[in-house]
């Protein structure tokens, strides 16, 4: 099923294979169908159509010589790679390249965490160590520091980050390319470069201070396809001392403009963690009077809303609020969160829910939500399995994430305008459900602006399904871009879509980021189409019919 690059013979692929053999030795290039099968996105919108992306064959590398030594062979032979950590990058890609035919490079064999500093809270690593890794790297040595993880713990640190994929704990950790200090890069003609201080040789400071001098660069190598990162720095979280947790209700539709407020002030002062949000009034949808209300007028009013919420005794909107600091400062801080709530938003009622003192046990940590808690784990991937209101659970998902102003007012529209534009397409997410309506929540990953995520089910034996998955996907970045959102991350099918959104001043950023790309990659050797950003070699793959 292996796919040969764009204008590359067998006869010269061949020739190019041999010469990886003989860098990484033979058991370590893939060219099997077997091999390169695995290779392909678990969760690809167009499995066994044309449009699946379907890599030539791997090599798999486990030093930066053999990586800087594959960069140039790739660049003798024209054969672009396109560098994986751990190649999880299920819902936006998986493991697959932008460009049938690209080879992969994974990077998964080098995987060795290189320091952990518990004193200035940081880790250097290569990019095969998953987040399972340093977190038992640090347990091992009883080092009081925390890491930030993903819902799905086998993932890599590094790979995660490129892909600017957040985490759960507090606003500057979650952020995981935000994180990162100081990386390693073997550039697209196989030169090695460090970034930050790591560029002062000798220097301690690499993860430390990641600017360095001048121009920082850094940004170029997230969703992006300006080299092979090989060792990234990342900050970690000093172990605090303790954890509590406490939820906000407020009765009305409209008490969520001053709930975000507040909760925006208390996140971006950094009293609290993540907030999570959620809608006590969407749990009851099918209990009266709410179903009645709901069966006659799907979206209604807020005064209609309101009106059944008081009925039913059950506010409109609640908010988790988590604090994370000293044993005395997270009471203290709890406290003052309600009375900063309390006086914007009459009739908020508080209610108190967790309090931890760290280390916490084994059996306290069983039982709770872990990523909270900086645990990689994988109970993520019980979502959309089978069960009563899911009897044909789906294959995958691809996650439309679309980024909007962290305000009441913004989130109460954009709920609208999804709803609004979205009925009568048919659309349905993983679990077979409308994906809009009133009691969408908004999603607090990044520190200063929700998104709005929707799964849409991807089959490997349903071609009709994923066909209707690809055009709702298309229709809701269209219709974001249109409202002046756009995404932050997608999956390669639509990466040319997403970036074609970015187009103000008639495409100037992408302009602008493909002239460089032609200086920095002339024969356009890694991952051409990485973030919707081609080499001139390739440009012609472009999807422009989105
Ligand atoms: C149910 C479910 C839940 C999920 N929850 C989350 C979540 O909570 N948070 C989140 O962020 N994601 C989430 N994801 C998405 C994804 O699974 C994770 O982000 C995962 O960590 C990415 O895979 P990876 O770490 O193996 O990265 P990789 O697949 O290795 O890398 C991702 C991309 O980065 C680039 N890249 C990787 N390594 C290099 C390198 N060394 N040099 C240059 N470029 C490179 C490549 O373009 C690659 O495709 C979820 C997915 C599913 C299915």
């Amino acid at each position: 099923m292996a796919v040969l690059p764009p204008n590359v013979s067998q006869q010269v692929f061949s020739r190019a294979l041999d010469r990886f053999r003989e860098v990484v030795g033979d058991e370590w290039v893939f060219s099997s169908d077997e091999d390169v099968d695995l290779y392909r996105d678990a969760y690809s919108p167009s499995w066994g159509e044309p449009g699946e992306r379907i890599p030539s064959g791997a090599v798999a590398p486990i030093e930066v010589e053999q990586v800087q030594q594959i960069v140039r062979i790739a660049n003798e032979f024209s054969v672009p790679v396109f560098p994986i950590s751990t190649g999880k990058n299920l819902t936006y890609g998986g493991s697959a390249p932008n460009m049938s035919g690209t080879l992969v490079l994974d990077l998964k064999r080098m995987n060795r965490i290189l320091e952990v500093d518990e004193r200035r809270a940081f880790a250097l690593v290569e990019p095969g160590v998953s987040y399972f890794d340093l977190y038992r790297h640090i347990q091992d040595r009883g080092l009081k520091v925390w890491i930030d993880c993903p819902d799905p713990g086998w993932g890599s640190v590094i790979g995660n980050s490129l892909d600017r994929g957040l985490g759960y704990t507090t606003w500057n950790f979650r952020d995981h390319f935000g994180a990162h200090c100081g990386m390693e890069v073997v550039l697209p003609n196989g030169e090695l470069m460090r970034t930050g201080m790591g560029a002062v040789p000798g220097s301690r400071s690499w993860q430390d201070y990641r600017y360095g001098y001048g121009p920082w660069v850094d940004g170029l190598f997230s969703q992006g396809n300006f080299g092979v990162v090989t060792k990234m720095g990342f900050w970690l979280l000093p172990e605090p001392d303790a954890y509590l947790s406490g939820i906000v209700s407020v009765p009305k539709r409209q008490d969520l403009i001053p709930l975000v407020d507040v909760v925006n002030y208390l996140e971006n002062s950094s009293y609290i963690g993540q907030p999570r949000y959620r809608s006590p009034l969407g749990a009851v949808r099918n209990e009266p009077p709410l179903r009645d209300l709901l069966a006659s007028n799907p979206f209604p009013d807020d005064a209609a809303l309101d009106r059944v919420a008081e009925e039913m005794g059950v506010p409109s909107w609640a908010c988790q609020l988590q604090f994370y600091g000293g044993t005395e400062v997270v009471q203290a801080m709890w406290r003052q969160a309600q009375q900063k709530l309390a006086e914007a938003i009459p009739g908020a009622t508080f209610e108190d829910e967790k309090y931890y003192e760290m280390p916490m046990t084994e059996e306290q940590i069983a039982n709770e939500r872990k990523v909270a808690f900086g645990v990689p784990n994988l109970a993520i991937f019980s979502i959309g399995a089978r069960s009563e209101q899911n009897p044909i659970p789906v294959d995958g998902h691809l996650d439309f994430t679309c980024v909007i102003p962290k305000t009441g007012e913004d989130f109460l529209n954009a709920s609208r305008v999804f709803f609004d534009a979205m009925q009568g397409t048919g659309i349905v997410n993983s679990s077979g459900q409308y994906p809009f309506g009133p009691f969408l929540i908004p999603s607090t990953w990044h520190a200063r602006n929700f998104i709005i995520i929707v799964g849409l089910p991807t089959y490997r034996t349903n071609t009709e399904a994923n066909q209707k998955t690809r055009a709702w996907m298309s229709q809701l970045i269209e219709l974001a871009s249109a409202n002046g959102w756009g995404e932050y991350r997608a999956s390669p099918t639509f990466q040319d879509q997403v970036m074609g959104a970015y187009s103000f001043n008639d495409h100037a950023l992408r302009n602008f980021l493909e002239t460089l790309k032609d200086a920095a990659d002339p024969n356009g050797v890694i991952s051409p189409g990485r973030g919707g950003v081609w080499p001139d070699a390739y440009r012609f793959n472009r999807n422009t019919e989105a």
